[in-house]
């Protein structure tokens, strides 16, 4: 019989071995370089370099994943990584996963993780009151990320506008629906759209202004002639903060067009929906506490490890109208009008725990020391703007969350100087950052997504575009 859990000395060995290669990243993350050359068949190759007929020795196989891991990734948890919203996991956040793994609670039944459930629960609850819902109204579910809390919303939509979704599906809509959304939504509302059967024919988007804001005006036009073209409007999405170029939509605009015209209201607020937790800062998202619903994602700006997003909603029934099924084989011993059972009332099944990756650093610093994070990094995006235009860098954006999208006089509209740019500081391994069009024309853009980001990483990063730029154009 072999010892799955093996004895204790050897669980001591693996932790201490464990225990001290994550505290070497974690101290010296910023030594490594931020990416790595790729070369696919090497990396195929070490990915493949195991024989599944032959046991082997749990160390050797440990270290050299976690080589791997080293050698063979962009590194997000990098101070220089100026990427995509993904975070550096915070310590108690990585906690909290193992010892999520370890008791590993089915979050599916209520009955068989209430405390986890109730937790998850709670944290909805707090996080819809700071996103302005009645205390009353609130309800949610944990979700995997920003493209599933999306599905959720675009599939309660549904529900909530065809009373007989659940039984006929698409075949029984009388007409196509329509989902607006602005022309800088992120994508995974399209993806929505092709998962629930309606297709991305019933996705129109709307063209954004100067400020890459959705033009309301525009909207109002195109749900009036759908209307007129016997379509039936269903869903408008605003984004508080684009993927792209951090604009956020004007939602208190949209929450009167959506309600003058019937249609959900949906925020996605998965990254720039962090400022709600402050009073102050909530200001630039006004007009989210009137939509019916809100995607947050945790492993964003709350920097958490991924698979973590929260899906809110003021409509108390919908979730369950949307996912409700009667089965024999769950267990039933909570009191269905006290608790919720997470299985009918969201996409998943089986549920992992993530809400304890929010807890545990929330309970210890609480909102203010969250606060602190979020106000720090969109100081850092204001000083790189900074220094980006005391070097005569242009900004092309005017987002006040820390995403900066810029170019240079010696550039401008130079998309094959700015994309070997990129790549030159890219494979430099010194910082990471990407190309994105502002206006159809590419520009930088950099994202201060890292807590552990200084003002010298700015400085540095704004070196290295001088150095670049300078070196691009003598060549
Ligand atoms: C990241 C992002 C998503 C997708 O979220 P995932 O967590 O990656 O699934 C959706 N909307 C916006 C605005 C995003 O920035």
């Amino acid at each position: 019989m072999i010892n799955f859990d093996f004895n204790t000395q050897e669980r001591a060995n693996i932790h201490q071995a464990v225990f001290q290669s994550m505290e070497t990243f974690i101290e010296n993350t910023g030594d490594l370089e931020v990416a790595s050359k790729l070369n696919i068949s090497e990396i195929r190759e070490y990915a493949e370099q195991f024989d599944f007929n032959q046991a082997a020795d749990p160390m050797t196989i440990i270290s050299t994943v976690i080589n791997g891991l080293k050698k063979y990734a962009v590194h997000t948890p990098h101070p220089k990584y100026f990427g995509l919203f993904n975070p550096r996991a915070n310590f108690l956040s990585t906690v909290a996963d193992y010892i999520t793994a370890t008791f590993n609670p089915q979050l599916a039944a209520w009955s068989h993780a209430p405390y986890a459930a109730e937790i998850e629960q709670f944290l909805i609850k707090e996080f819809g009151q700071k996103f302005g819902y009645q205390s009353t109204v609130i309800d949610g579910t944990f979700c995997t990320g920003g493209a599933e809390a999306n599905l959720t919303a675009m599939l309660c939509a549904l529900n909530h506008h065809f009373n007989d979704f659940s039984t006929k599906g698409v075949l029984g809509m009388p007409k196509r629906p329509i989902i607006y959304c602005s022309s800088e939504s992120h994508h995974s509302i399209t993806k929505a759209a092709k998962t629930t059967g309606l297709g991305t024919a019933s996705v129109v988007t709307i063209p954004v202004g100067m400020d890459l804001r959705m033009d309301t005006n525009l909207l109002i036009e195109q749900i009036e002639s759908d209307k007129k073209a016997g379509y039936e409007p269903m869903m408008v999405v605003g984004t508080a903060g684009t993927t792209g170029a951090g604009a956020i939509d004007n939602l208190s605009v949209i929450a009167e067009i959506a309600k003058a015209h019937q249609l959900w209201f949906h925020v996605d607020a998965a990254y720039g929906g962090a400022v709600a937790i402050s009073p102050e800062l909530s200001t630039w998202i006004k007009g989210v506490e009137q939509s019916d619903s809100i995607t947050l994602d945790i492993h964003k700006w709350f920097s958490v490890p991924m698979g973590t997003s929260i899906f809110l909603t003021s409509n108390k029934k919908i979730l369950h109208q949307t996912f409700g099924v009667s089965t024999k084989y769950m267990p039933k011993d909570g009191d269905p009008e006290k608790i919720t059972d997470p299985y009918i009332h969201s996409i998943q099944w089986s549920r992992r725990f993530n809400g304890l990756k929010l807890y545990l650093p929330l309970a210890v610093f609480g909102w203010e020391g969250y606060e602190k994070i979020i106000r720090h990094q969109i100081g850092l995006g204001n000083a790189l703007r900074t220094g980006l235009i005391e070097k005569g860098w242009i900004i092309e954006n005017d987002s006040k969350l820390p995403i900066v999208c810029f170019t240079h006089p010696t550039l401008k509209g130079n998309e094959a100087a700015i994309v070997q740019i990129t790549e030159s500081i890219v494979n430099s391994g010194k910082a990471w950052l990407s190309v994105y069009p502002v206006r159809e024309q590419s520009t930088f853009r950099a994202c201060i997504t890292n807590f552990s980001s200084s003002l010298e990483d700015v400085q540095e990063l704004i070196d290295l575009l001088d150095f670049y730029r300078t070196k691009f154009l003598n060549s």
